[in-house]
């Protein structure tokens, strides 16, 4: 048994005609959707819980059953312990408010002159140039306040400059042109620069005065 057990959120709500509250960002691919997941194999007889369970979308809409979802209907899992792939989703549930709240990493904050917490996210832009040739690019060094990440604000509700520090259009061609942040999530594992990266170009637009390049 994980730590996981004691966290099943209980779902015994007695309204089965409204629709379960669905988060966008526990949509994958459309049609699947994360719950937590308690699993069974019948060839060994193990149990265990699993937090990124993934069933079809529109039959957790419809509060289907776990026993009444069909083999393609749910992701399967191969048992942990005889790797038998006939498990069997014995029971879902909502993912708890715990379990769904954007991941922190220490490393990943950085803290400015002024004590403000930004946080290191993958961000994509779009040039605010209508005729450039780059138009969009991604970065990995995307600057979002930490607070505003925690409230999970989407881009379109961030000031540049205030809640996320601008960058400059990646073409050479159009170096005089700002970008305005229209996508951010969370870097994937792996990344471990803590810094910003405050190359040439980037440096005019920080908001910490003097540049925190300067202090490093
Ligand atoms: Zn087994
Ligand atoms: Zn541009
Ligand atoms: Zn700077």
């Amino acid at each position: 048994m994980t730590d996981e057990t004691t966290e099943s959120a209980s779902s015994n709500t007695t309204e089965e005609v409204t629709e379960p509250i669905v988060h966008d960002k526990l949509i994958s691919r459309r049609i699947w959707y994360y719950v937590f997941g308690e699993w069974s194999c019948p060839d060994c007889e193990n149990e265990w819980t699993h937090k990124r369970t993934r069933i079809n979308l529109s039959k957790y809409k419809n509060r289907v059953k776990a026993d009444d979802l069909q083999d393609n209907e749910r992701v399967k899992q191969q048992c942990r312990k005889c790797s038998s792939k006939n498990s069997k989703l014995i029971k879902y549930s909502p993912l708890s408010s715990e379990d769904i709240k954007p991941p922190v990493r220490d490393h990943l904050i950085w803290k400015d002159a002024e004590r403000n917490e930004w946080y290191r996210v993958y961000g994509t832009w779009d040039c605010d140039n209508n005729n450039c040739e780059t138009i969009r690019w991604t970065s990995a060094y995307t600057f979002v306040l930490l607070s505003k990440y925690l409230e999970e604000i989407s881009a379109a509700d961030l000031t540049r400059d205030t809640h996320y520090w601008g960058q400059d259009c990646k073409s050479t061609q159009c170096n005089s042109s700002r970008g305005t942040l229209k996508e951010y999530r969370p870097l994937r594992r792996g990344s471990s620069k803590n810094r910003p990266r405050h190359l040439g170009t980037f440096c005019h637009k920080c908001p910490v005065s003097p540049c925190v390049q300067t202090e490093l």
